[in-house]
């Protein structure tokens, strides 16, 4: 096996796997390591799938002028990957007087940052706009730039891409070690496997900074911030066709109700300060403060529509900017403490890696052969929807397992579920983010079974060892003789 190479990319996170594609353009041996069984694992997996429009972060900050230049790369990048992104556009909506001179505020921000239609509306446009808003609002600032985008989505097409030009991706693989060696930094997992790198670029999320100590480079210190988000059944999905903002607080963008790409709405995130990296529980204070800000906006939301809930954690770190650039070890680059916007900011943060990394030594020169388009899978559930039946049987005739219905609540066929497999998804939430199954009301009850059969007769895995997210997540017990 290869083990020398020009960069090494700790974390396969929406930041390292916009790096991971951006450098696949060029004439570069590039690998990604990954301590997760799938790419897009961490933070990327759970969060509110928001481009913002490019106004929120604190003026003079990296998080402001990665989030406007993020935002306007989303267009030709979904073009390219074929990932879900639609530019729907954000009301940050007011309702007191102090709340308006606010608006105000975040409205010079965005005309200082050049952010393209941003404008103040009235009362009556906002609920022109969207009329399940509650009506006693004063007005609003409304950006129809801001979009939103299918998150893990985006990261698997960002990593097909990379890796279909070439980037090596090792999962499964913890990062124990790093040290110097000669010219080089040599990078030791858990599997026991040494990996030598002219660069390394550390975008390891909410363990950047135990990454960065590995180095000998020890200056920050990561504060996770938890938010817990609630999804709702998609019979309510038509409630708000915009991301409607409050007007947020010092700490936190607010409480949000928010369109997603699939369908249905999401309410949240909270933002509260954790000692854990590994408390993803959602508690009864969150889930209460989320709906009481969410109905205050939107009174039609109801807590019963609830289907499911989640927990991300945001990698804030000290100085409460994103921490980007090199460091007292040479070669050794950060890209870390990316907590929200990032998810925006991810393709300008990688343009800005790219430029770094050149700047401490890189040569860089581009592959004739890089091809930046990646084919997404054909999906139904669209077809259905506008009742585009033609288009359907075409499908159906060059692929039969078109026509098998796997999971029932979101329409997903044993066709999207193979092409997951095949793509490299072998856990139940691989499947589960990549193709959409077991994401609807019944989250899974009647297509689980269904998906493990998949998955063993496409692999070959035992079914008793495929599991949810990794080893020790198995999904079914077995032990011989135990019965
Ligand atoms: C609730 C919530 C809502 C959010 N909403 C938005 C939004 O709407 N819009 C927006 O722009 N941003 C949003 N964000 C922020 C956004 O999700 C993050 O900024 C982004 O996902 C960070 O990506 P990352 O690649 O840095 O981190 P991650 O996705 O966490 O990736 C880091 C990876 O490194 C791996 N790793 C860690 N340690 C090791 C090791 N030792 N060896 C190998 N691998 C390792 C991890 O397993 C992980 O996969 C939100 C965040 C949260 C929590």
């Amino acid at each position: 096996m290869n083990n020398k190479f020009d960069i090494l990319i700790i974390g396969a996170g929406v930041v390292g796997a916009s790096i991971a594609r951006e450098l696949s353009r060029y004439q570069l041996d590039i690998a990604v390591i990954e301590k997760e069984e799938d790419v897009s694992f961490g933070t990327s997996k759970a969060n509110s799938g928001i481009i913002h429009a490019g106004f929120h972060s604190q003026p003079g900050t990296l998080k402001l002028k990665l989030e406007s230049a993020g935002n306007r790369m989303f267009d030709q990048l979904s073009r390219e990957l074929g990932f879900p992104f639609e530019r729907r556009g954000e009301l940050m909506v007011a309702f007191s007087d102090d709340e308006l001179q606010i608006l105000h505020k975040y409205y010079q921000r965005a005309v200082q940052n050049n952010i393209s239609g941003a404008e103040l509306l009235g009362r009556e446009r906002t609920l022109e706009l969207e009329p399940n808003l509650n009506p006693d609002i004063l007005g609003s600032l409304h950006a129809p730039t801001a979009g939103i985008v299918g998150p893990y989505e985006y990261c698997f097409a960002l990593m097909e891409n990379a890796a279909s030009n070439g980037v090596k991706i090792f999962l499964d693989n913890k990062v124990m070690k790093i040290f110097r060696k000669g010219a080089s930094l040599e990078i030791v997992t858990d599997k026991g496997i040494s990996l030598s790198g002219k660069f390394i670029v550390n975008s390891a999320g909410i363990y950047s900074d135990e990454i960065a100590k590995l180095a000998g480079v020890g200056d920050f210190k990561i504060l996770p911030r938890k938010g817990e988000e609630y999804l709702l059944d998609r019979r309510v999905g038509g409630l708000v066709r915009r991301v409607i903002f409050p007007v947020p607080s010092e700490k936190s963008k607010g409480l949000l109700v928010i369109p997603t790409v699939d369908g249905p709405v999401m309410v949240g995130p909270t933002a509260e300060d954790i000692d854990s990296r590994t408390d993803f529980s959602t508690t009864r204070s969150g889930l209460d403060a989320v709906f009481k800000n969410a109905q205050k906006m939107v009174p039609a939301i109801r807590a019963t529509d609830i289907i499911t809930s989640f927990v991300g954690l945001r990698p804030a770190a000290t100085g409460g900017d994103f921490i980007i650039g090199k460091t007292s070890v040479k070669g050794f680059i950060n890209a870390a403490g990316i907590q929200s916007p990032g998810l925006t900011a991810s393709p300008a943060i990688a343009e800005m890696i790219r430029d770094i990394l050149v700047d401490e030594g890189l040569q860089l020169k581009k592959k004739d052969d890089f091809c930046p388009e990646r084919t997404a899978v054909s999906k139904i559930r669209p077809l259905v929807e506008n009742r585009d039946y033609k288009t359907l049987e075409t499908l159906i005739s060059k692929d039969k397992n078109y026509s098998k219905l796997v999971c029932r609540c979101e329409n997903i066929t044993e066709a999207e579920i193979i092409a997951a497999v095949r793509s490299g998804h072998t856990t139940l939430d691989g499947i589960k983010f990549s193709a959409r199954a077991c994401t609807g009301r019944c989250q899974g009850g009647f297509c689980t079974s269904r998906i493990l059969d998949i998955i063993h007769r496409e692999t070959g895995i035992p079914i008793e060892k495929i599991s949810k997210k990794g080893k020790g997540s198995e999904i079914l017990f077995y032990k011989k003789g135990a019965f």
